[in-house]
């Protein structure tokens, strides 16, 4: 639905029905929002469950399909609050979910949808939807102006060749683009807000994975696994073959936890060496509670285009075990009951890195500079 002109009383519920991600949008329940327990166990929230869960489910197939999502939205204004809850229950469903693929995948569809959206709005409309998610756009006649550094931040990731800095028109500090490529801007600060976890703790997002089993099975089956470099010495990536210390990282990550500086050079650098693209390391940081896309897409490129693309070396047991990364002991919090457990295979004497602990089990990884 486009909505047209400053926000009135009625446009407000329609523009939080649009854009269910916007602070505030809760306000489309009439002030009945029902608890994270409630919304996974109540008969009344049946409906909104299968919704949510058929939203994430068709992202996984094509998060570029963004009409099967909006084949989901229900058009009667009396509705919008099922449409608000399945949104919802679809953020629960992707920040419980074990790999951060599913939630990147969800985001990056839902953020397309949005743009269907976004690119009928008026330039008031967007300006506000950007002020809602933090970013300065202001409306000027047609056009949007846009501070620098909000553009740099949103149009990092954005591939166009027209959307480089050094092709725009800059005044005073902003750069001034048309309603179209503010739509577009805007589809990827959707995308950032999306990609971000709901802070669960482990208790909860163990409940909401309980709720469903079978369907967070049939979702795995659904997520694309980590995807390779074309060429190389390395691949395919086979994530169940990685060390205790690397699955540990990753987790952290997908929990929102923070990951010491070490830990994320040696996630990136490993990532590299057994051939993981340059998306799929960025992805791996999505969860950081401090991500941001444009300063991770310049450290991943520092660490792996080293060398001629070689990439850094991934750090050896003995440096992982100094700064406290070393997980052979086990991960009293990991997911799977094979985490928990301290790993056998990291206490051969012989075992120096985690790429040949890699190696080891079967997995293909860049040769190292000294052979461990
Ligand atoms: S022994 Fe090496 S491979 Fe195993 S968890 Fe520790 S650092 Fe990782």
């Amino acid at each position: 639905m486009a909505i047209r002109g400053a926000p009135t009383r009625l446009s407000e519920e329609a523009l939080l029905a649009d854009y269910p991600f916007l602070p505030g949008a809760e306000a489309l329940l009439g002030g009945e929002t029902p608890s994270v327990r409630s919304l996974l166990e109540q008969a009344a929230y049946e409906r909104a469950r299968e919704l949510g869960w058929a939203r994430v489910l068709a992202a996984q197939d094509d998060p570029t399909a963004s009409e099967r999502l909006e084949a989901l939205e229900s058009p009667l204004p009396g509705e919008r609050y099922l449409s608000y809850l399945s949104f919802l229950f679809a953020r629960l469903i992707v920040a419980a979910a074990p790999t951060a693929g599913a939630i990147r995948r969800w985001a990056v569809a839902e953020s397309k949808r949005s743009y269907q959206r976004l690119q009928r709005a008026s330039p008031e409309t967007l300006a506000e939807v950007a002020r809602r998610l933090d970013f300065g756009l202001e409306a000027e006649g047609d056009r949007l102006r846009i501070p620098v550094a909000d553009y740099v931040r949103l149009a990092a990731p954005i591939r166009e060749a027209e959307f480089r800095l050094v092709a725009q028109e800059l005044r005073a500090g902003r750069v001034v683009v048309t309603a179209k490529r503010g739509a577009r801007l805007l589809e990827e600060a959707v995308r950032r807000a999306l990609a971000v976890p709901l802070p669960l703790t482990p208790e909860l997002a163990q409940a909401v994975r309980a709720q469903a089993p079978e369907r967070f099975a049939e979702l795995a089956r659904r997520t694309p696994s980590p995807v390779g470099r074309a060429g190389g010495l390395a691949g395919p990536v086979r994530p169940e073959l990685f060390p205790p210390c690397v699955r540990k990282m990753r987790r952290t990550l997908e929990r929102g936890e923070n990951l010491s500086h070490a830990g994320r050079f040696c996630l990136a650098a490993f990532l590299h060496r057994v051939g993981a693209s340059f998306e799929t390391i960025v992805d791996a940081y999505r969860g950081a509670p401090d991500f941001d896309e444009s300063v991770t897409r310049y450290q991943v490129e520092h660490i792996t285009t080293r060398d001629g693309g070689r990439g850094y070396e991934p750090p050896n047991c003995d440096t992982l075990r100094s700064h406290g990364l070393c997980a052979r002991d086990g991960d009293p919090d990991g997911a799977e009951p094979s985490d928990r457990a301290a790993d056998p295979r990291c206490f051969e004497a012989s075992l120096r890195h985690p790429l040949q602990y890699y190696e080891r089990r079967g997995g293909r990884a860049a040769p190292r500079e000294t052979s461990a």
